[in-house]
């Protein structure tokens, strides 16, 4: 029974957690099992090997942790990185600014480059801080690949180059979280030596799973990481891999059937076809804004982002009417703006499962909503945008060719 009964289906276009397909709520919908039964680690063994895939790596190792986004970073963290260690981090939106907070805490030395939100991660001062550290000071560079506050997609392959081109041996620690298995991401080709991810995002399960990557360079790092970890202890986890039986605590056996049946689901699409299926939902969201007369948010186009769109708007209007009546009215989740951009940006996730025709409703819902906050928008014009280019891009569903 829903706690707050709305008709038909909601319209989830929060960025995160996301739409879950039915095949993935249908493999969910089973007993619990002995984790300690052959089957679990048979079907752990295929997991692990698969969501290699996703982060496009041969030589990673990946963990499977029972958390959410926030534990995977911890774990990046405390695996591989000392009390006291220099870390550069980079603050353009809530989400960075939570992962700086949580390394603060941990008690390392954070070396906080600051940009307006909307902008990206400011590489040319990476580039001078990596050029000046010729004692290699600075352990760790920790970067949200997309930061889900603002819609910014910060550039990987220019931080990897930066490090090369110093010959800097710092680790290079990423959160993937709003854009693992929707966006361009190479672990193995970018020299990522941490790639995190949750299953609430684009791998569309529920919230539960944090699934973090770690390259062989990270495993060395373990060994004289003196951070205090227990739970996320990667070593934990070796160890029973070694043994064959792969957990060291009681995994969610629902949510590991989820996760193959995601996988699935995935392979079937084609990463490369999520990939561009998500450019498309990305562009045709842009072009909406763009003829409803509202600016985003992110600053460049360089940065904007394909899983999350932040829409500004008029000074006079509270973005936090827009969210509430888009639920009240219209069965419409929308995203929040959230610390420094409340009340002033709402958010448009448009992530995972999830198609062209969703989101066409989901910018119907947003042009009814807007004129009901008083805005000035002619009702059709963003559909309108954004169909015209989805009607010419939009190719054959792979299966159905
Ligand atoms: N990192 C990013 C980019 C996020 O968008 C989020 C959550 O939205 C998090 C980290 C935190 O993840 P969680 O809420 O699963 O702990």
């Amino acid at each position: 029974m829903d706690y707050v009964y709305g008709p038909g289906r909601n319209h989830l276009f929060v960025p995160g957690p996301v739409n879950i397909p039915d095949q993935v709520l249908r493999a969910m919908n089973r007993n619990n099992e002995d984790y300690r039964s052959p089957a679990v680690p048979a079907l752990t063994k295929t997991l692990l090997e698969d969501v290699k895939k996703i982060f496009k790596t041969t030589s990673g190792t990946p963990f499977l942790i029972p958390t959410t986004g926030t534990g995977a970073w911890e774990s990046a963290l405390t695996n591989t990185l000392s009390p006291g260690d220099r870390t550069v981090s980079f603050l353009i939106g809530q989400f960075s600014l939570l992962w700086i907070d949580q390394q603060q805490r941990l008690n390392f030395n954070v070396d906080v480059v600051e940009s307006e939100w909307g902008q990206g991660a400011n590489l040319d001062v990476l580039a001078s801080k990596i050029a000046e550290d010729t004692a290699h000071t600075i352990k760790a560079i920790c970067i949200v690949h997309n930061e889900t506050a603002t819609g910014v997609t910060n550039n990987l392959a220019t931080v990897r180059k930066i490090l090369d081109h110093y010959q800097h041996p710092a680790l290079f620690l990423v959160d993937g979280v709003s854009s693992i298995c929707a966006l361009d991401f190479r672990m193995d080709e970018w020299g990522i030596d941490v790639a995190l991810t949750g299953s609430q995002k684009a791998l569309s399960l529920p919230t539960g799973l944090g699934i973090v990557c770690a390259s062989p360079k990270a495993l060395e790092a373990t060994k004289t990481a003196k951070s205090v970890r227990v739970f996320f202890d990667w070593n934990d986890y070796l160890k029973f891999y070694k043994l064959g039986t792969y957990w060291p605590y009681t995994p969610s056996i629902q949510l590991l059937y989820g996760l193959r049946a995601a996988l699935d689901l995935i392979f079937e699409e084609g990463l490369d076809n999520i990939i561009a299926r998500h450019t498309r939902l990305g562009k045709a969201t842009r072009l909406a804004v763009a003829a409803w007369g509202l600016k985003n948010c992110t600053q460049k186009e360089e940065w904007y982002s394909d899983t999350v769109t932040a829409v500004v708007i008029p000074s006079n209007i509270d973005s936090t009417e827009i969210v509430r009546q888009a639920w009240k009215r219209y069965n419409l989740s929308l995203g929040l703006g959230l610390n420094k951009v409340a009340g002033k940006v709402f958010r448009i996730g448009h992530l995972g499962n999830l198609n062209e025709l969703q989101l066409l409703g989901c910018l119907a819902g947003v042009e009814m909503v807007l004129k009901d906050v008083g805005y000035p928008v002619k009702l059709g014009s963003g559909v309108a945008a954004a169909s015209a280019y989805l009607q010419n891009s939009t190719p054959l569903i792979p299966s159905r060719i």
